[in-house]
C-alpha cells in the first residue's frame, strides 16, 4: 500500500530507460470494466514492437497480469518493466480512464491529475470524551483512528465541591485533548477539518499548536453520529477549495505575465524552466496532448517527430510533451495544477509559476 501519493509520483518521475527504449508499461485499469481492453492493447503493441522491446513487453505484461490477479476488484495503476526488474502499483479510490501505454518511462499524468483534484486531508470529529480521526485521500476514507476517555459527566458527585469537581473534569478533558493532538502531530496532511457538536471542538482548537492550527481549513458544527454527512460535506469542501485554488493560480500567472515577473509559458520555455528546477507550480491544460519525442540519453524533449536524437544519434521515444514536462517538474518538487482555463490554451497549453528567474 502506498502511504503518500505525492512521494510515489516523485519517485516514479525519476524512473526512465536511459537508452530511450520503450521498456516501461503503464496500465490504468478501473474495476468492473472490460478486461478485453487489455488484450486489445497487448495485441496492438505487439504488432508495433520488435525484438528485445517486444520480448520485454510480453514479459512485463505477464508481471502485470500477476499483479492484477492479486488486486481483483480494485481500480489500479501499475508501472512495470521486466527489463529493469521494476514493478510498482497503487490501488485508486476513484475510477480512471483505462490506459495501457508503452514508453521509456512510467506515464504519470492521470495520477498527477488525481492528486491535484483530491488533495488528502485529516478530518477530526470530536467532543469532550470521544474523537475519531479520519485520513482521507483521493476522495475516500483511508484510515480511521478512534480515541476515547472516561470523563465524568457534567453533574458533580456527592461530597465534592462544585469547584473541585469542575477542576478535575477540566483536567481530564485537557489530558484527553492532548492525546488527540499527539495523534494529529503524526500526520503529514496539509489540511485539517475539525468537526463536532457544541463548544468542545473550539476548546480543542485553542489547544492546538500553531503549526496544526494553521492547517485548519474549516470547522463544522455537527452531531457525533452524522458521520456520513460529515464526510460528504468535507469532500465537497475540498473539491470546491481545489477549484478556487486552480482559479487563483491562473489569475496569479496572468498577473506575473503582465508585469514580466516570475512566470513562464509555452512548451519550450516551460520545459527549460522545469529542467532548471525553477518551477514552483506547473500549470497544465487538462485534456490536451502534444506529440513529441524524447532522448532519454540527453534528456532532451522536443515537439514533432524524430526517430533519432540530432544531438547524440541515439534512438528516441515518442511521447506526450505535457507528460514529459510533468515528469521534469515532479523531479524538482513542483506542484502540478490542471486547469481548463481558456487562456492556458492560448498561452501554449502549459505554463509555470517560477521560484526564481
Ligand atoms: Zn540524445
Amino acid at each position: 500500500m502506498v502511504e503518500d501519493l505525492n512521494e510515489f509520483i516523485k519517485e516514479l518521475s525519476r524512473v526512465y530507460d536511459p537508452d530511450s527504449e520503450d521498456t516501461y508499461v503503464t496500465l490504468y485499469f478501473s474495476k468492473g470494466t472490460d478486461k478485453k481492453f487489455i488484450d486489445h492493447r497487448i495485441k496492438a503493441c505487439n504488432s508495433v514492437l520488435k525484438g528485445e522491446e517486444q520480448k520485454n513487453f510480453n514479459a512485463t505484461m505477464d508481471d502485470i497480469k500477476n499483479i492484477l490477479k492479486k488486486n481483483i476488484g480494485n481500480n489500479i495503476a501499475v508501472f512495470a518493466s521486466h527489463k529493469h526488474n521494476f514493478q510498482k502499483y497503487i490501488s485508486l479510490t476513484t475510477p480512471v480512464e483505462n490506459l495501457l501505454i508503452v514508453d521509456s518511462s512510467p506515464y504519470l499524468r492521470p495520477l498527477a491529475r488525481l492528486l491535484d483534484e483530491w488533495e488528502s486531508f485529516t478530518l477530526v470529529l470530536i467532543n469532550s470524551n470521544y474523537a475519531k480521526i479520519f485520513s482521507i485521500s483521493l476522495g475516500r476514507v483511508d484510515n480511521i483512528k478512534k480515541l476515547s476517555k472516561d470523563i465524568m459527566n457534567k453533574h458533580k458527585k456527592g461530597g465534592w465541591s462544585q469547584a473541585r469537581f469542575n477542576r478535575l473534569r477540566k483536567g481530564a478533558i485537557h489530558t484527553f485533548f492532548s492525546e488527540v493532538v499527539e495523534e494529529l502531530e503524526k500526520r503529514s496532511d496539509k489540511q485539517i477539518i475539525i468537526a463536532g457538536p457544541g463548544t468542545s471542538k473550539n476548546q480543542f482548537i485553542d489547544m492546538l499548536p500553531k503549526n496544526l492550527r494553521n492547517k485548519i481549513i474549516d470547522v463544522i458544527d455537527i452531531d457525533m453520529d452524522d458521520e456520513d454527512k460529515l464526510i460528504k460535506n468535507s469532500l465537497h469542501l475540498i473539491s470546491e477549495k481545489e477549484k478556487r485554488t486552480s482559479y487563483e493560480i491562473v489569475q496569479h500567472l496572468k498577473e506575473e505575465i503582465l508585469k514580466d515577473g516570475l512566470a513562464v509559458y509555452g512548451v519550450k520555455d516551460t520545459i527549460d524552466a522545469a529542467k532548471n528546477g525553477q518551477i514552483e507550480i506547473l500549470i497544465i491544460q487538462k485534456n490536451y496532448k502534444l506529440p513529441g519525442w524524447i532522448c532519454e540519453n540527453c534528456q532532451i524533449v522536443e515537439t514533432g517527430f524524430k526517430k533519432h536524437c540530432p544531438y547524440c544519434g541515439k534512438k528516441t521515444s515518442q511521447v506526450d510533451m505535457l507528460e514529459e514536462i510533468i515528469e521534469f517538474a515532479e523531479r524538482t518538487d513542483a506542484e502540478v495544477e490542471f486547469t481548463d482555463d481558456e487562456e492556458i490554451a492560448n498561452l501554449g497549453h502549459v505554463a509555470g509559476l517560477l521560484r526564481f528567474k
